[in-house]
């Protein structure tokens, strides 16, 4: 069976942070959007979930932020570094409407990016893969081809925008190039705890390894435990249990020891590590939002984040710039991006001394800086009303 009966002013491959926030935000601006995901509605995915001010921020003006605190989403009032030697406590001040930072799990901000999507107009669907790209005879993206179970589908959009993730098929079939490749990976162990007394982030990092402690929903904390990748390969020979204890024994003894009068709440989860990169972030017809455009090690805990950031510079971009948005998006998003891609990419490589992380975390932090000006400064302007999407 084809369905070959719909055209969208916007379709979006992946309903997670990226996608449905797009979504949500092109939807509020009176663009007919289309929503697709392969999955399944308010699933989890494997990732932490440590939202940084940036991506905090961009929640509040977008009004969701009272759904998060609502879904029982503890507030995160303070961060605290344990770097050899040195132990030292940031408290989260308010500003511009923000009072204290969340780290909801993917199931409860996804899902709750979803519903707004919804509610703004845009069109989901899940249980649909976009399977390829069509094209006219220049070349220009003009809508995808798809399945949905036994159905195969092709709708015509003026964009096509990939927010599949770090597989991304929109990407592949696009033939967005990479610009940027890290010089190295991390790999992580990741385990919840039943844990209602964490009360802020706690990133700790010793030479050669890192843990972190993120309070979340259902009274859990998420920890983790974090090495160069190659080490990680070797840590899991044993199993992924073992290899989390040793990683934490040595970043954060501690704490190692703590979890042991804590009840586990589900299997380790391993993310082995990947390569970051930025790739182009669009053409003809196309852009990419989220990890299908850009990857940083999750080291610095920012995909999220960023994921939220891009996914408004585009939603701007599209309704003010006309035929000029992408091009504009890619120099927005590249601005944006690469102090923070380059710094993230020296702490995922695990060659930093004791004294060299001070100084790699000082400078993640002036780029978190330089970030959050952005988002608050109101440099993209307001949301356009010219949808000339058909020349993006
Ligand atoms: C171990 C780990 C820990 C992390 N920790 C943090 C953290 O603490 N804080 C933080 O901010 N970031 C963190 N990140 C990064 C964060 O998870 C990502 O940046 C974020 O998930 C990107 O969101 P996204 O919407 O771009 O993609 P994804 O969340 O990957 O969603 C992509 C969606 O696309 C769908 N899809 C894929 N292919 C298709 C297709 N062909 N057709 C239709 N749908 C498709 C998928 O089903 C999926 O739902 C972490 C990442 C990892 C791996």
């Amino acid at each position: 069976m084809s369905t070959r009966n719909s055209h969208y002013d916007v379709v979006i491959a992946g309903a997670r942070c990226a996608g449905a926030a797009t979504a949500m935000l092109l939807a509020r601006q009176g663009a007919r959007v289309l929503l697709l995901d392969r999955s399944r509605y308010g699933t989890d995915t494997l990732s932490t979930h440590a939202l940084m001010r940036g991506g905090v921020q961009q929640l509040h003006r977008w009004g969701l932020l009272p759904r998060v605190a609502a879904a029982g989403t503890p507030a995160i009032r303070s961060t605290t570094f344990h770097l050899p030697g040195a132990v030292s406590t940031v408290e989260i001040k308010p500003r511009h409407g923000v009072e204290a930072l969340y780290a909801p799990r993917r199931t409860v901000l996804d899902a709750i990016l979803v519903d707004a999507a919804r509610s703004a107009g845009a069109e989901v669907r899940f249980g649909t893969s976009v399977t390829g790209l069509r094209r006219d005879n220049t070349g220009r993206v003009t809508g995808i081809t798809g399945r949905a179970g036994p159905a195969r589908l092709e709708i015509g959009a003026d964009l096509v925008v990939g927010a599949d993730g770090r597989r991304s098929a929109v990407a592949r079939y696009a033939g967005a190039r990479a610009a940027h490749v890290a010089p190295a990976s991390s790999g992580v162990i990741y385990r919840y705890f039943r844990d209602d007394a964490a009360d802020g982030y706690n990133w700790y990092f010793t030479p050669g390894s890192a843990a972190g402690v993120i309070p979340t929903n259902d009274g859990l904390a998420c920890v983790f435990a974090a090495t160069s990748a190659e080490r990680l390969r070797r840590e899991l020979d044993g199993g992924a249990e073992a290899g989390m204890r040793r990683i934490l024994a040595r970043a954060a003894p501690g704490l190692a020891d703590r979890l042991d009068h804590h009840d586990v709440a589900g299997p380790p989860r391993v993310f082995p590590g990947l390569t970051g990169y930025l790739r182009d972030a669009g053409g003809p017809g196309w852009a990419l939002v989220g990890d299908a455009g850009y990857f940083k090690d999750p080291i610095t805990a920012h995909g999220i984040t960023d994921a939220l950031r891009d996914a408004e510079i585009l939603a701007r971009v599209v309704t003010t710039w006309g035929p000029d948005a992408v091009r504009r998006y890619q120099a927005e998003r590249d601005g944006l991006s690469l102090r923070l891609f380059r710094v993230t990419g020296r702490i995922a490589a695990f060659t930093w001394t004791g004294d060299d992380i001070a100084g790699h975390l000082l400078e993640l932090k002036d780029a978190m800086a330089e970030e959050l000006a952005a988002m608050t400064d109101g440099r993209w302007g307001e949301p356009g009303r010219r949808l000339e999407l058909a020349s993006a």
